[in-house]
């Protein structure tokens, strides 16, 4: 259980919710989870939109990574073979997970991003990564825009 507050409103309340998921658990949450809609929450006073920020936990044990949303800085009992990756932040863990499970090179993905942040004005969403024509998909301004990378980057594609 976990006490939120609306940060618009103040309203507070208790959810429950899971901290933990391991990759092919629960197809539902891995579908909000790429949609970005898993941590939004409609406030039941004030009827808007936030993210609940609460500790939560993804691993994919085949693709070795782990992504962590948290504040805290170290953790235990993590496994030493596959890639930790903690964010404090609901939409940096968003990102993360849009990333990693569709077996993107992050490193490539926010170099991209920034360099078509720096080109256009508009904010830059991350949305797909098409790895069999080895291509990123961005939406920027409501238009899709697609950046083909050169050399190979999708080591761990299973599509
Ligand atoms: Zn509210």
């Amino acid at each position: 259980m976990f006490w939120i507050s609306c940060p618009f409103c103040g309203h507070s309340f208790h959810i429950k919710r899971d901290t933990m998921l391991i990759h092919g658990m629960d197809e539902g949450i891995e579908k909000r989870l790429a949609d970005g809609s898993y941590f939004t929450h409609e406030c039941q006073h004030c009827k808007k939109l936030f993210y609940m920020m609460h500790p939560f936990l993804f691993r994919d044990p085949d693709r070795k990574y782990v992504l962590i949303l948290s504040n805290q800085e170290s953790f235990n009992n993590l496994p030493v073979d596959e890639q930790v990756v903690v964010c404090d932040r609901v939409p940096d863990f968003l990102l993360a997970y849009k990333i990693f499970s569709q077996g993107a090179d992050a490193r490539v993905v926010l170099r991209v991003k920034k360099q078509l942040e720096a080109r256009y004005e508009g904010s830059v969403v991350f949305d797909s990564y098409d790895c069999v024509k080895n291509i990123l998909w961005f939406e920027i301004d409501k238009q899709m825009v697609a950046v083909c990378l050169d050399g190979c980057h999708n080591k761990g594609c299973k599509k």
